[in-house]
């Protein structure tokens, strides 16, 4: 039986035509060619001014927050259920992770969570689409604008979801996405940062060219130190394929969903789906199930079974205070991350997925639920 990956890009020949263009072409006076053509089609796409092409969503994150002024003393807020990739860079900063409970339907930011959370020395707050799910940006921006705190979007797995009418990542101070082998459009590695603010998109420039400014005419003259994340124009390429198939990308994540939302619909220990709330468009990058509190769920026995039949399955995120790593808290009042953390399960849902896989993965939730 062949093997149903959890995920795996979409990868066509106009994909291989521009990287065979890129690395047969793009070089010298070409060796950006590709690159800007992806950051001027991403920030089209999206609906922003700016977008800044990078080697990941942590680097686009790091200079993001960087460039907002976070640092040492400083106290960033975000959800507790977050991949390590979002606190990584606010603890490299030396800032202070402060670590909030979730929603349980969206499985986001709870907003009365995060007020509570502000104190003298709140800098930002982290807004992260988990799964495909929204945010209530509204309310997040709200509140920040009450307190004078910027709200920045982590996009890197809602690429193609829209909050009343404007795309995820497009909505804060800055957004950041993932073009890793996992998420919904890839270059492989990479990673794209992106505003509507000049001034910080200038910041994020100099810093992403090792600190030196774009009016500088003075060769290798740096005025601070800066990083280095740069995509290559040979991922660009990758990036510019995938950026024209945008459209069908993300459609055939939801039609997966769907096929999922039927196919699971008897299992009655099923308690939530990923949910898409009224205004809202939800790209489903990873169709998400939570069991039953009641149901007492034996996890790894459901993922031992998944392996048996040759299907991947992931546990969904732990909630980051449970990690126990240097750096990010321990000690917070999480209820529902804690409790929805290891009852809940992530499917299959690779671009080219069909009804006969889903079938599958639905056969053996169904022969484990009714053991
Ligand atoms: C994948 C992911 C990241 C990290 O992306 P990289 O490109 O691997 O740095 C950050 N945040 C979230 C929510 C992600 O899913």
């Amino acid at each position: 039986m062949s093997r149903i990956y959890y995920t795996k890009p979409s990868i066509t020949e106009l994909e291989v035509k521009y990287a065979t263009d890129a690395a047969a072409n793009g070089w010298g006076d070409q060796c950006y060619a590709y690159i800007e053509k992806f950051e001027r089609g991403f920030a089209k796409h999206l609906g922003t001014a700016y977008a800044i092409a990078t080697s990941s969503c942590t680097g686009a994150m790091h200079m993001g927050l960087a460039a907002l002024g976070v640092g040492r003393g400083d106290e960033v807020i975000l959800a507790d259920i977050n991949w390590i990739a979002t606190v990584s860079p606010v603890v490299h900063l030396g800032a202070t992770p402060v670590l909030v409970d979730i929603l349980p339907d969206t499985w986001c930011l709870d907003p009365e969570k995060v007020e509570a959370a502000i104190t003298s020395r709140t800098k930002v707050i982290i807004a992260t689409h988990i799964y495909g799910s929204l945010c209530e940006m509204d309310r997040l921006l709200e509140i920040g604008r009450r307190h004078g705190i910027p709200v920045i979007e982590d996009a890197a797995e809602a690429l193609g979801s829209v909050y009343r009418g404007k795309r995820a990542g497009s909505i804060g101070a800055f957004g950041t996405f993932s073009f890793h082998g996992t998420k919904t459009l890839t270059t492989g590695e990479g990673g794209m940062f992106v505003t509507n603010d000049p001034a910080l998109y200038e910041r994020v420039l100099t810093l992403s060219n090792h600190g030196r400014a774009r009016g500088e005419t003075r060769q290798f003259w740096s005025e601070r130190v800066g990083f280095k994340y740069k995509m290559s124009n040979i991922q660009a390429a990758i990036g510019c394929a995938q950026l024209e198939r945008i459209e069908e990308l993300v459609e055939k994540k939801r039609h997966i969903f769907a096929l999922y939302k039927v196919a699971l619909a008897p299992l009655a220990s099923v308690t939530r789906m990923n949910v898409e709330h009224a205004g809202t468009t939800n790209s489903y990058w990873m169709p998400t199930l939570v069991f039953d509190q009641q149901a007492g769920l034996d996890r790894d026995a459901l993922l031992r079974m998944f392996k048996e039949e040759n299907i991947d399955g992931r546990v969904f995120f732990w909630p980051l205070s449970k990690l126990g790593v240097e750096g990010v808290p321990t000690d917070v009042d999480t209820p529902v991350a804690h409790s929805v953390s290891p009852r809940a399960i992530n499917l299959p849902s690779y671009h080219d997925m069909g009804e006969v896989e889903v079938e599958r993965v639905a056969t053996v939730l169904t022969n484990f639920h009714d053991r």
